[in-house]
């Protein structure tokens, strides 16, 4: 089994390529699913402070599930289409979040931490907000948020765990344990653990969450996906057979699709 569950495309602005190059890419390479997952519309800041090219706009959302569902039925019998999306968490707009997507029939939905506060500490364009804390404590709030992200009951799985290493920042400390608590939220909540290869092409040059994250989480028995999170049509599942490698030689051997926020285990 084959799947690709992180893709994007252009309607977030920066990302290239319609739903279809991805799909036809997916069919191409011999996938068995892909999963569409653009950023949702950004909805805790106004207009005028969000980044140029950051999501798309809270009126294309509409537009962005419908194709997306006809896509997956226009493809059906050539490649199992998964319609999700990429969430952020941002800590006190749970109720904005949830109002924002429970009209839509998602497959999965998956919470990632990208903002703390008005900050995109992903954002390479926004890299003066390092210089205003210590890495540690922007560590820190970065896994306090993710765990209120497990805890909202928003998501169904955690995306780039780890994202906040992506610049290359190296805390001080050792975060062991705020990173043990963290997956045992994740656990608690019984939500699924995204193997997201991106990281490979990013400063830091690694699968996000560590392999030493990964083993942690395995031996919590948290299940995963695997997403490439390609912002291009031809890198839709680059990087995700590194991810796979990981994972077999920790001894996993089901992976966690999705159909309707109903988690399936498949053999992979
Ligand atoms: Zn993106
Ligand atoms: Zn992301």
């Amino acid at each position: 089994m084959f799947i690709d569950y992180h893709t994007h495309h252009e309607r977030c602005g920066h990302a290239e390529g319609q739903l279809r190059d991805y799909i036809e890419q997916a069919i191409q390479i011999g996938l068995d699913q892909l999963g569409l997952s653009d950023h949702m519309p950004i909805i805790h800041l106004p207009e005028e402070k969000i980044p140029s090219g950051t999501a798309m706009k809270l009126q294309q959302l509409d537009e962005y599930v419908q194709e997306a569902f006809d896509l997956k039925k226009e493809y059906r019998g050539q490649i199992e289409i998964k319609v999700g999306i990429e969430a952020d968490y941002v800590e006190g707009f749970e109720e904005e979040i949830e109002n924002l997507l429970s009209p839509y029939p998602f497959d999965y939905i998956i919470g990632s931490v990208h903002f703390l506060g008005e900050w995109d500490h992903s954002d390479s364009r926004q890299m003066e907000g390092w210089r205003k804390k210590s890495i540690d404590q922007i560590f820190s709030e970065y896994y306090r948020a993710v765990q209120g992200a497990a805890k909202s009951g928003l998501y169904d799985i955690i995306g780039h765990f780890d994202v906040i290493k992506k610049h290359g920042h190296v805390p001080r400390g050792d975060l062991t344990p705020l990173i043990d608590e963290t997956l045992k939220v994740i656990k608690e909540q019984d939500l699924t653990l995204e193997v997201n290869t991106s990281g490979l092409f990013k400063v830091v040059k690694e699968i996000f969450p560590a392999p030493i994250i990964i083993e942690k989480a395995v031996s919590l028995d948290i299940p995963f996906t695997l997403g490439s999170d390609a912002h291009k049509p031809e890198h839709v599942h680059v990087g995700v057979e590194e991810g796979r490698k990981v994972l077999k030689e920790l001894g996993v051997n089901e992976i966690a699709t999705f159909d309707q926020r109903k988690r399936i285990m498949v053999q992979f």
